[in-house]
């Protein structure tokens, strides 16, 4: 369906709004104008801005409000005093502990402490950042700053301080994802700078290619612990650079890092490569390559993470939607997700996953405009990340969630590992997930108490839900606009709401609403407006692979429901699929098993220190 560019409202400041994808949206008045030459692909959707959106009481605003407080009220000088002590400068403060500190032996604790010095600093920059872009906090602001100046004090012309390090690829990048958002999000007038004369001092400690890690190991030095880096993961955020700065150093240099050989060329032509390789970065290297498809068009890259992600949903993936246990790949068919049921804990990389698959899902919903990819989000999100710990004072971290046969949530043994840098940006990105926009009207992708608000013009427009969905199955959603206006409210109608989903404006149902589709509603919206949904969630069971089909989940819509049982109990399966919801706060449905105990079934949000099991036996 096509549009005029003349029509007035809404349809000629969405469409300039997409124009130019990434730049014009977000690039601020005070920066450079984009060039629109920067970036190839004008993709269909794009996110709104961080402050467009409002999250209410719920648990993704608890988690984004818990994170910005954590990293607020993080001494500056701990985060920076790594970078102070290579450089020689004074660097006070207590030291951070866990992965953060220069690697050393503690007389003090008697044990081995440090893993990759100042890794995560880049990553808790941007998290800081982009919590500003969503609440314009003041302190958070000069916070920003303040640690930016104090990073560029600590830089010499040659990065010293990656002479003899372990994992160079790995930590830049998170820098500068760090510098990037500080600059986007925060103005900071010397964060570009910084990234630059960052960049091109790395580049002596990088390889002239992105290694596989199987290339990686071949090369490194046997006395060395130097054994994998990810500069396969390098790419997204060169690329982003690039469109920042517009200098064409970061558009080579992203070429460069693109994993070709070994990924994206098997990748693009349909050959599952993922069995064996490193589960997150390699999910994370997908983001690379939207990015080559963005800012190139290349349709090679395009094709390579759409196949890559069809193959980690059809062929790696739990049925929470976590991946990757062990935090490896395996080979289909072989039963190996059901396998590792008995032989880890370490079932799924929470925080850093949950990240990289809201990127991934965020960037082919911008592409393609299909549902299912907010389908595996909103799974994600509801499944892993929701039901993670908040990161504590002193650094200890969730990391892992636990889907073996008896599962426990556990903290992870070191503090401050990357599962504490990724989840405050991903915390701060619930806002741009949540909703996107077209030329032709808003997305409505998340189900959460929320509002998303533009405006065109003079006139203002928002949309605002009111929900308690997963728990409950109906959404409202109420108009409000300052005069009328037509364009289209795109609903998520989730695959699973089946067989008959209901949507319904000011009380009149829509005809033919299909799951696994956005229901398209276009009209002329007046302040008040209300659209309704209902989706059926009936209880269904999901097998963790084909050579397991009797280890089930139990799910209802979104969910998956947790046996919380101190051994994997038994159940026959229509007695199982008679579960029903106990009605209290936890959001139970309690399920008879084959012994005759009745067991509550728990989403994993509400599940605290219980022992559960996440697949359940089918009597055969
Ligand atoms: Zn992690």
């Amino acid at each position: 369906m096509g549009f005029s560019v003349s029509r007035r409202g809404f349809l000629k400041a969405a469409s300039a709004v997409t124009a130019s994808a990434y730049a014009a949206k977000s690039i601020p008045a005070w920066a450079t104008p984009p060039d629109k030459g920067l970036v190839a692909v004008t993709t269909p959707l794009a996110t709104f801005s961080y402050s467009d959106v409002q999250l209410f009481d719920g648990p993704m605003k608890r988690q984004f409000e818990e994170n910005h407080a954590r990293f607020q009220n993080l001494d500056d000088d701990r985060l920076l005093k790594v970078f102070r002590q290579v450089a020689g400068l004074p660097a006070p403060g207590e030291d951070m502990g866990g992965w953060y500190d220069l690697a050393g032996f503690s007389l003090v604790r008697n044990d081995f402490h440090g893993f990759i010095a100042g890794h995560s600093f880049g990553q808790y920059l941007s998290g800081l950042a982009r919590a500003y872009a969503v609440t314009g906090s003041e302190a958070t602001r000069a916070k920003v700053n303040r640690l930016v100046k104090g990073y560029a004090e600590t830089l010499d012309p040659k990065a010293e301080f990656f002479v003899d390090y372990r994992l160079p690829a790995y930590t830049y990048d998170k820098l500068s994802c760090g510098l990037i958002d500080a600059h986007e999000f925060v103005h900071d007038p010397m964060a570009m700078e910084v990234h630059g004369r960052l960049t091109r001092a790395i580049l002596a400690y990088l390889p002239e290619k992105a290694l596989s890690r199987q290339e990686q190991r071949s090369r490194a030095h046997k006395d060395t612990s130097y054994t994998w880096d990810e500069a396969y993961t390098l790419p997204e955020n060169l690329f982003l650079a690039y469109q920042r700065s517009g200098d064409p150093f970061y558009r080579d240099l992203a070429k460069k890092y693109l994993e070709d050989d070994t990924y994206f060329n098997p990748l693009s032509e349909g050959n599952n490569v993922l069995p064996f390789e490193h589960a997150y970065s390699h999910v994370n290297a997908f983001s690379s390559a939207m990015q080559a498809y963005i800012t190139l068009g290349s349709e090679k890259h395009l094709q390579a993470a759409k196949n890559g992600f069809e193959m980690l949903l059809t062929t790696q993936s739990f049925a929470t939607g976590g991946w990757g246990p062990d935090e490896a790949f395996g080979e289909p068919e072989r039963g190996q997700l059901g396998d590792s049921l008995a032989l880890t804990h370490a079932s799924f990389e929470t925080p850093c996953g949950a990240y990289g698959h809201f990127k991934i899902t965020r960037y082919l919903l911008r592409v393609t405009k299909e549902a299912r990819y907010g389908d595996s989000m909103e799974r994600v999100l509801y499944n892993t990340i929701l039901g993670a710990w908040p990161i504590q004072a002193d650094g200890t971290s969730f990391y892992y969630s636990d889907y073996a046969t008896t599962g426990k949530k556990v903290w992870y043994g070191q503090k401050w590992p990357c599962c504490s840098g990724t989840f405050p940006q991903l915390a701060a990105d619930y806002h741009i997930s949540a909703y996107l926009r077209s030329a032709d009207g808003v997305y409505v992708n998340l189900y959460a108490p929320s509002q998303v608000q533009w405006n065109d013009g003079t006139a203002r427009y928002g949309l605002k839900q009111e929900t308690k969905y997963p728990f409950d199955n109906k959404v409202q959603i109420e108009v409000s606009g300052s005069q009328p206006s037509e364009y289209t409210i795109y609903a998520r109608i989730p695959a699973w709401a089946m067989p008959d989903p209901v949507v319904s404006v000011n009380g009149k149902r829509v005809p033919n609403v299909q799951p696994g589709t956005f229901a398209a509603i276009r009209r002329t919206w007046k302040d008040g407006d209300r659209v309704e949904l209902e989706f059926p969630m009936p209880l269904r069971l999901e097998a963790v692979d084909d050579n397991h089909p009797n280890l089930v989940a139990l799910m209802r819509g979104p969910l998956v429901l947790f046996a919380v049982t101190d051994s994997q109990p038994s159940f026959d399966r229509a007695e199982l699929l008679r579960a029903k919801l106990a009605g209290n706060a936890a959001g139970d449905s309690i399920a008879t098993s084959a012994d005759g105990r009745p067991i509550a079934m728990r989403p994993f949000a509400s599940i605290n220190d219980e022992s559960y099991s996440t697949y359940v036996k089918l009597q055969s």
